[in-house]
């Protein structure tokens, strides 16, 4: 990976450790630049005040974990917890452009458009929009990641996530563990499919499927050679 502009768009926080988060901290790593965007609440509020309390406290521990990954640059949008289909897919589209005009990425991570959460499956498609291949243009690859307990919960006639983008991440898999951790109420217990465990064991599995000791798969939607 030579340097680049890393934008991640993600619905949730720890969506982007979940989806990218060894990814991520190869980049960082790697000495790339990295925005990390989170587009929803994370926590339905109906504007009660405990729940912007609880709200502002995830914030908190979303900067927690993305320092771990090594993270400068959090930003947090307040779109509706699982309930972006109330918003306008144009106002959706707008928020994004907006980001992508300020930071003019070289590549987009984001969700899979096919995912159980509707959240996942707008933004995607607002990133089909807002990331647009016009003139100028300084986006060179879209790239989706997968998020257990969404991407893999889609049922038939949606189209599977099939992975054609493999990251080895074996020198970060510990960092993005370590995130998790610190999203601890966020996960659950395994066998389930959000659990730490199951996490490892995903990666594990995209990496021994491409001979990697750990790996993280993604969907490349798209790839200009400038
Ligand atoms: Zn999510």
């Amino acid at each position: 990976m030579t340097n680049s502009r890393i934008l991640v768009l993600a619905a949730h926080p720890d969506d982007e450790v979940l989806g990218c988060g060894a990814t991520i901290a190869r980049h960082v790593q790697n000495g790339d630049e990295v925005r990390v965007v989170i587009l929803a609440e994370g926590i339905r509020s109906r504007g009660s005040s405990d729940a912007e309390n609880l709200i502002s406290e995830l914030r908190v521990v979303a900067q927690k974990a993305n320092k771990v990954l090594g993270v400068e640059s959090l930003e947090f949008q307040s779109f509706p917890d699982n309930q972006m289909d109330t918003v306008s897919r144009l106002e959706v589209a707008q928020a994004i452009e907006k980001i992508i005009k300020s930071y003019s990425p070289t590549t987009i991570y984001t969700h899979n458009g096919h995912d159980v959460n509707i959240d996942h499956r707008r933004i995607f498609e607002a990133v089909v929009i807002a990331g647009r291949a016009q003139p100028g243009s300084t986006i060179q690859e879209i790239l989706s990641f997968e998020v257990p307990s969404s991407t893999e919960w889609q049922l038939s006639p949606s189209v599977p996530f099939v992975p054609n983008w493999f990251v080895n991440v074996s020198d970060t898999i510990k960092k993005k563990l370590q995130a998790l951790e610190v999203y601890s109420g966020e996960m659950r217990p395994w066998p389930h499919a959000r659990s730490i465990k199951a996490v490892e064991h995903l990666m594990r599995w995209r990496g021994a499927s491409v001979g990697y000791e750990a790996a993280e798969a993604f969907v490349l939607q798209r790839k200009l050679i400038q």
